[in-house]
């Protein structure tokens, strides 16, 4: 009974719940089979779906590179976003993989996250990581590749292990600075979550939405307004209401970088 569950889910999962309302234009980069092809589009097509369903349709077309890496240990081992021009992402794959090998990674999760905000700068790099970092989970979530409460248990898993990082007195944007200065990537993109993990208790506990209800909001009034890390948090509070995102901003710009990420509020 439990295998046919399982089986039941993974069948509902792959297939898409509704019409994709995104526009998405595909840009073959090398040779693929039309059956490769097949399920490239099936896979980035339920992931794009259900970014649409966790943070909004986004209201530009999405250019999706495909090349691919033959002989990987992985589906996806390298991605990376274009910010100019186009809003799109160049996915390096192999397509051996399984189509569920695909939907159980969090890299196009984490690349179109990013695309729901505009490019920041590489300066605001530990802010934007942060971002796409936790909504890769929130939109695997969406595809039934985790539970509600193992969303909780990562985030507070991801946040424990970088901590010791982030003991220091220098605030925490340079300290994420010095990191990112080290290759300790993993590290900086976590240590960047906890500011949306703070939020959203925020959201939640003062505004009764979550951080995707605000960001879904964000794509239909604003999305394509912003061109600037500062105009973004100008933006977030005045649609907010109340200045919460430049408050707690100035905790991560200014506060001991310790204290930071002990605040209670960021994975309760
Ligand atoms: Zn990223």
């Amino acid at each position: 009974m439990l295998f046919l569950s399982i089986i039941w889910c993974t069948i509902l999962g792959l297939a898409p719940m509704e019409e994709l309302r995104s526009s998405i234009e595909w840009h073959w980069e090398d040779e693929f089979s039309a059956a490769e092809k097949g399920k490239v589009e099936d896979w980035l097509n339920s992931v794009t779906g259900a970014v649409e369903s966790t943070l909004g349709v986004y209201p530009f077309t999405m250019h999706y590179y495909i090349h691919r890496r033959n002989g990987s240990s992985e589906p996806v081992p390298w991605a990376n976003t274009r910010r100019h021009y186009v809003q799109g992402v160049d996915f390096h794959i192999d397509p051996s993989f399984s189509l569920q090998a695909f939907l159980d990674d969090w890299t196009a999760p984490h690349e179109i996250s990013h695309l729901s905000i505009p490019y920041l700068g590489r300066e605001q790099s530990w802010f934007a990581e942060g971002y796409a970092s936790f909504m890769q989970y929130q939109i695997m979530q969406e595809l039934g590749i985790c539970s509600e409460q193992e969303l909780g248990e990562i985030y507070a898993e991801k946040i424990e292990r970088v901590r010791p990082y982030y003991d220091r007195d220098q605030d925490f944007v340079a300290v994420s600075r010095e990191l990112k200065s080290r290759n300790r990537y993993s590290v900086m993109y976590w240590g960047g979550a906890s500011y949306f993990m703070q939020i959203d208790t925020r959201l939640k506990e003062e505004h009764g939405m979550d951080l995707t209800d605000f960001i879904t909001k964000y794509q239909l009034c604003c999305r394509l307004k912003d061109e600037s890390f500062e105009e973004l948090i100008e933006s977030w509070d005045r649609l907010l209401g109340e200045p919460l995102f430049s408050e707690l901003l100035q905790n991560y710009q200014r506060g001991p970088a310790s204290e930071v990420l002990n605040a209670a509020s960021i994975t309760n």
